[in-house]
């Protein structure tokens, strides 16, 4: 059996290769290109068709935003989250054979056609990211990193990866025992990992399509705007969805009072948050409320 500290050389060894043949070699399946490509598609309907006019093409935080971007994407991984998962699900599949237990799959879906289960798997986490995103603005310590993501005051498809790395870590453990009983645990799927990328793009961007009663189902600017709103209409905000937006619909967390294109984004003093990287990602350490 692989030790700990072999797991971890070989995760981040393993990194680092993998990403320099991403982009060395573009390709259909390719994670770096597809980024890549989805973030310029979106660029040129901000560029072409943009719904707040006046905004900037370059707007406020557009480069720093794309740091993020890469880094929320690609680099994190990189410099520790894949060394550190591969190292808590090894300690996981550990723990279960203490007690003697190989997996906790409840729900064997192998045996359905790939359609089907990349479909489950689309469902089911989007709705546990629903739960997560709820729980970033209710617990008070959360708040502080999800904070990031809600300090963009000028919104563009790249907002989307704006936000802190602890939230991959928290999503991704909140996810994994769910997503293990239903046998998949971080297993990544390249359709599904890539569709949610686009619509969550898509979320940010300066732009409006009348999507009709689909408005419903699918995630939208013209919803999520509201979920920047500065001015949150109930105490802890509404629009949690991430890809689908039924979830606030049906547990009645939706708002849209009337277009949101103008409206003021941020929260109470988003002034005096740091705009620099370095100091957003040491601001949850130091905040008060964190280490009260
Ligand atoms: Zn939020
Ligand atoms: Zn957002």
């Amino acid at each position: 059996m692989e030790t700990y500290l072999e797991l971890f050389i070989n995760s981040f060894t393993g990194y680092g290769n993998y990403l320099l043949k991403e982009i060395l070699n573009p390709g259909w399946g390719n994670y770096f290109y597809w980024l890549l490509g989805i973030s310029l598609f979106f660029w040129l309907l901000e560029i072409f068709m943009p719904w707040r006019q006046h905004q900037a093409k370059i707007r406020q935080d557009f480069w720093l935003d794309g740091f993020y971007m890469f880094f929320n994407f690609f680099l994190f991984s990189l410099v520790g989250f894949n060394a550190v998962s591969n190292i808590g699900v090894q300690a996981f599949n550990d723990l279960l054979a203490l007690f003697r237990l190989k997996n906790i799959v409840a729900f064997e879906i192998h045996s359905w056609p790939i359609w089907a289960q990349l479909l489950t798997l689309f469902i089911v986490r989007d709705f546990i990211q629903w739960n997560v995103h709820r729980l970033l603005h209710r617990v008070d310590y959360l708040w502080e990193f999800h904070k990031l993501h809600h300090s963009v005051q000028e919104m563009g498809f790249g907002a989307h990866l704006r936000f802190h790395w602890m939230e991959t870590v928290i999503y991704r453990t909140l996810e994994y025992i769910p997503l293990a009983m239903i046998g998949l645990g971080i297993q990544d799927f390249f359709v599904v990992h890539i569709f949610a990328t686009a619509i969550g793009h898509f979320n940010h961007s300066n732009f409006k399509i009348p999507l009709g009663p689909l408005r419903y189902l699918v995630n939208n600017p013209q919803m999520h705007i509201w979920h920047h709103a500065k001015q949150m209409p109930y105490p802890y905000g509404a629009n949690y969805g991430i890809t689908l937006s039924i979830w606030d619909y049906l547990f009645r967390t939706a708002y849209l009072p009337d277009d949101g294109r103008d409206i003021e984004l941020g929260f109470e003093e988003v002034e005096k948050y740091p705009n620099s990287f370095k100091e957003q990602q040491t601001y949850p350490f130091r905040s008060k409320k964190l280490n009260a």
